[in-house]
């Protein structure tokens, strides 16, 4: 079913709109019609986009939805859309559901058989991915978990992945994250890209580990996408980095040395270096 998005009318349905992460210029016509021919628009955050609803000269009744509330607007909205009504959402930036609400808007539509639409616009992850250039694929993490278990559960998991990783992190814990994705990964390259469309974008190409050390003191400024060069297709050579290994310890380095050496050198996980350290220590004994 194709979405009918004029300018004085659309079809009634959920109209899910991608907004600009920056540049206010990033907005596609058929976001713009339909935000003018909806009968309301529900906002992540209403004062942001009657900014962004001032700039585009639309007036329209705005009501919140954001990830508190999201359920019960998810209802909400279905009903009104089954009432014959027009409704638009768009989240703070970028596409809804995407590290946005949006997932429980869709689910109730799907659930209840209500239409929706998602006009496509920008998405910083699909951005950076292209400014990063690792290669056409590319795994989309996002925010990382906190809780530490969680974390190095995900950590195994993209450690086996070939493909690019994007994922979204606050410039605070920028430095942290990539010393900990070059412990559990590699030391992969990476670019940390900021601020994209706006006046200030960049794009800094390093190792993860002199991204970690580079923003230890001073985090980066602005919004941020780290994107990791995927697991290398020729596996790390084991030998090379076992070689090393040997050579490490025997002038006195500990295990754990050893392994963060190795690991930095020859691009295998610091916990498979460690094992192989351990390995020959036992050896020699
Ligand atoms: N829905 C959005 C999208 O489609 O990209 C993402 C929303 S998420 C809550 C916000 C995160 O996206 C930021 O913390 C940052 O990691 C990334 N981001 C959003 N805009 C950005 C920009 N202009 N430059 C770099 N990263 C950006």
């Amino acid at each position: 079913m194709e979405g009918r998005t004029g300018k004085n009318a659309v079809t009634p349905a959920l109209y899910l709109c991608a907004t600009p992460i920056g540049n206010l210029d990033d907005i596609t016509l058929r976001v713009v019609n339909a935000l003018r021919a909806v009968d309301v628009v529900y906002a992540e955050d209403t004062r942001n986009t009657a900014r962004l609803l001032r700039h585009l000269g639309i007036e329209k009744p705005l009501l919140s939805c954001h990830e508190h509330n999201e359920a019960k607007r998810a209802e909400e909205i279905a009903a009104k859309v089954e009432q014959g009504m027009a409704v638009a959402f768009v989240s703070d930036a970028g596409m809804p559901g995407i590290s946005d609400p949006g997932e429980k808007l869709v689910r109730a539509c799907v659930e209840r058989a209500v239409p929706y639409f998602v006009l496509p616009g920008p998405s910083a992850a699909v951005t950076a991915h292209v400014v990063a250039n690792f290669g056409g694929q590319y795994r989309f993490v996002g925010f990382l978990p906190r809780a530490s278990g969680a974390r190095a559960k995900l950590f195994e998991v993209l450690a086996g992945c070939d493909c690019a990783l994007v994922l979204y992190e606050s410039p605070l814990r920028l430095s942290k994250t990539a010393g900990e994705l070059a412990r559990a990964l590699g030391n992969r390259r990476a670019v940390l890209v900021r601020e994209l469309t706006k006046l200030h974008e960049s794009a800094v190409r390093a190792t993860l580990a002199e991204l970690s050390e580079l923003y230890a003191q001073t985090p980066p400024k602005g919004e941020c996408v780290l994107v990791v060069e995927g697991r290398s297709a020729e596996l790390p050579n084991e030998t090379d980095a076992s070689e090393l290994i040997a050579q490490l310890l025997r002038s006195g380095h500990s295990a754990k040395d050893a392994a963060r050496e190795a690991s930095e050198r020859t691009g295998v996980p610091r916990n498979a270096a460690y094992a192989m350290a351990l390995q020959l220590l036992r050896g020699a004994e």
